[in-house]
């Protein structure tokens, strides 16, 4: 079974193993030996020492010791063979196996590889040279890549065509679509997976391509984004754009700044920020993080700010303890993204990273800063819902020092704060892990409502349209209706707050999710341009309204139904896509969609409908069935 002896006792003997655990930590040479911070636990002095001429490591603070193969096993966490393969290589030693078989699957692995090496080569060829890719070229000009970019990135262009790679590449089909390149459609010929992309090849750590994020060309169908599928080489959750790159830049700076997307990482680039990673259309993920501490326990996500506020917190405090992280967020502006700061101001970009705040600073402060500070009652609101922010938090003497901080910012005694968040930390919390940092009002005093609670309202285009009638309520009223809500919570909020006049009045009367939804949604400010929400929203209920008429239409017999409403409503949704919305035909559409909702509700319940009167907030056993 494995790799030969022999050719383990050579791959050890080439290899350099001050070279090696140089990628991961800095050594300097003290006498015969090199020493430097242990990679594999944190410390602040040197007790990691290396002997070259034994090739062996030892930690004099955590025992971490043995040869090279050891070294990589350890910090790669990877089995001896797979650690063997990665020294062997390195210096070009090609293995030979005594099992057949496990010879055969590793061979395999090895030849997807290839392929997937040998298609970055063949679409990054097309992206220079091939006359389809003018656009694409173009479009990379106008988004700031040089050639030396294009080059360094080795971006590629998936040509506008069924089969161009795969007949390119003339691999074996199995192979093609092992690797993800290829796909058998319906008609049972292999086509390519990538199609009119610009594409971001993703490597491994070891920099070897795995998979593809393809972007599409501004103005053509699909979606912005496409990635590789899961397959034997790729894995979304695991995969770290960017990571073979930015590694030593990683440990020389002890951080690594996480970000969401390939052209981020770029951008970052870009400001001398070469340690950013991208996750690859997913959030961070516990593999993410096992990854990423091997390098730097420090994590500094450069989220966009909403996402990054919404970032699972328990997951985030569990991550903390499990694997000894900390998880620091960098404050970008409103709407900015990493790539967009470092064209537009790359200082800006580099001070931000630098003044990244620990994630628990970060999420108090997003509250704080909507709070009115002016008034008692303002104040009083602030602590409560700072308190469900910083409840949060697993550690005692963490929460306390942001208790201190709060009493005095809110003017509350100390000991009363603390006894507010034990409070707090009692009461009993919703199933799943949404922010919460609303429940400070105690529940218990509440009036219960008859049904079970309604499903949590996560941050969106919902949550964002309540925003909307909560702090513009010139915009949402008489714009709106709760009918136009798809989520039961958003609806019922909506309607108390008709119902009732302002959130303040109505967190009395309702169950405490919707008080809850209510108080969030109220302290915090909406930072987008109210006529962008309410194009956001109008969109999403344009789009349920167009599938539920099209539906309609087939079901009718009839194949032009609605055929005229139909193609005026997608010229209307397309037209919303364009920035700068023209404001006459988005209030034309939401003023057709309110009529559509109140028209549908009045039809199925059969009844005619009472119009834009509020409802009576008691009926959200009702909206539950909306779900
Ligand atoms: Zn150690």
């Amino acid at each position: 079974m494995g790799i030969l002896d022999e050719d383990v006792a050579r791959v050890r003997e080439s290899t350099d193993i001050v070279g090696l655990i140089s990628q991961y930590t800095q050594l300097k040479r003290v006498g015969q030996r090199w020493s430097g911070l242990c990679p594999f636990h944190a410390e602040k002095t040197p007790s990691f020492s290396v002997n070259d001429s034994e090739g062996l490591y030892h930690c004099f603070g955590c025992r971490a010791s043995g040869d090279a193969i050891t070294f990589v096993r350890e910090i790669e966490h990877v089995d001896f063979v797979s650690a063997v393969e990665v020294l062997a290589g390195r210096c070009g030693i090609t293995l030979r196996y005594s099992d057949s078989e496990e010879h055969e699957g590793r061979r395999r692995h090895a030849r997807l590889l290839e392929l997937m090496e040998r298609a970055v080569e063949w679409y990054h060829d097309r992206l220079r040279t091939a006359p389809d890719a003018g656009a694409a070229r173009r479009y990379l000009r106008h988004r700031g890549f040089d050639s030396d970019e294009v080059a360094r990135y080795r971006l590629g262009w998936a040509p506008d065509d069924w089969d161009r790679l795969v007949r390119g590449l003339g691999a074996p089909a199995e192979d093609l679509e092992a690797a993800g390149l290829g796909f058998t459609n319906r008609a049972g010929r292999l086509q390519d997976f990538f199609r009119a992309r610009i594409l971001f090849p993703i490597d491994d750590e070891r920099g070897r391509p795995i998979g593809f994020g393809g972007r599409k060309l501004p103005g053509t169908e699909g979606a912005k984004y496409q990635n590789s599928r899961d397959n034997v080489l790729y894995n979304k959750s695991k995969a770290l754009y960017g990571l073979d790159r930015a590694k030593t830049g990683i440990v020389q700076a002890n951080e690594v700044v996480v970000c969401e997307g390939y052209t981020d990482v770029v951008g970052f680039d870009r400001a001398d920020i070469g340690r950013a990673v991208a996750t690859c259309g997913t959030s961070l993920t516990e593999d993410h993080v096992r990854a990423l501490k091997r390098f730097s326990r420090r994590i500094v996500l450069a989220y966009d700010a909403d996402e990054a506020g919404q970032a699972a917190a328990e997951r985030v405090y569990a991550w903390e303890q499990a694997h000894e992280i900390s998880v620091f967020v960098v404050h970008l502006p409103p709407g900015a993204d990493p790539d967009e700061l470092a064209r537009s101001d790359p200082q800006r970009l580099r001070s931000s990273v630098v003044d990244a705040r620990p994630f628990l600073s970060f999420r108090v402060e997003r509250v704080m800063s909507a709070a009115d500070l002016d008034s008692p009652e303002g104040r009083a609101r602030a602590a409560d819902a700072a308190l469900v922010v910083v409840a949060e938090h697993p550690d005692e003497l963490v929460r306390d020092q942001y208790v201190m901080d709060l009493a005095d910012r809110c003017r509350v005694p100390p000991d009363q704060m603390r006894a507010r968040l034990e409070q707090v930390r009692r009461a009993p919390r919703p199933s799943g892990d949404a922010d919460r940092r609303s429940r400070g009002l105690d529940e218990a005093e509440r009036p219960v409502s008859g049904v079970g609670r309604l499903p949590e309202l996560h941050d969106g285009v919902e949550s964002e349209a309540l925003r909307l009638r909560l702090h513009h309520p010139e915009v949402a009223a008489g714009a709106l209706d709760a009918r136009m809500f798809s989520h039961a919570l958003a609806a019922a909020a909506y309607r108390a707050v008709e119902a009732w006049g302002s959130p303040a009045a109505a967190v009395d009367h309702v169950p405490p999710e919707v008080a809850e939804v209510l108080a969030r949604l109220a302290v915090e400010p909406l930072e987008i341009d109210p006529t962008d929400v309410l194009a956001r929203f109008a969109g999403e209920v344009g789009r349920r309204t167009l599938a539920d008429l099209e539906a309609e239409a087939r079901s009718s017999m009839d194949p032009l139904a609605f055929a005229e409403v139909v193609s005026w409503l997608k010229v209307t949704l397309d037209h919303l896509r364009r920035p700068n919305v023209d404001v006459d035909t988005l209030m034309e559409l939401v003023a057709f969609l309110r009529a559509e909702v109140v028209q549908t509700d009045a039809e199925s319940s059969g009844n005619v409908s009472s119009g834009t009167a509020p409802e009576p907030v008691a009926e959200t056993s009702d909206v539950g069935e909306l779900e």
